[in-house]
């Protein structure tokens, strides 16, 4: 699992997706604005308020970091799957 504490001076904010960099907190302190890591192709804005998210603005112009967890998914299904086989083998094969 990816550690979602922030960390000071480096704020991330994982949203299942791209990930955010902390920018600047609004005016009254609460509402936080984070921008997409992907500066100069990706003009995609959340607000959070309490770790929640607010507000969004701009679609984000990559595709999401999501797919990078599908494919490790699929990576970890297929080394059970051989571990899987191995062992049925080990039990069946000889
Ligand atoms: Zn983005």
């Amino acid at each position: 699992m990816a550690d979602i504490r922030p960390k000071r001076g480096k704020d991330k904010f994982p949203e299942g997706g791209p990930l955010y960099l902390f920018d600047k907190f609004l005016a009254d302190g609460r509402i936080k604005f984070w921008r997409c890591d992907r500066k100069g192709v990706c003009k995609a804005w959340i607000h959070t308020a309490d770790g929640r998210v607010v507000k969004r603005l701009n679609d984000h112009t990559h595709p999401g970091d999501a797919t990078h967890i599908e494919v490790q998914k699929a990576v970890i299904s297929l080394i059970i799957y051989m571990v899987w086989l191995t062992i049925s083998c080990s039990e069946f094969c000889h």
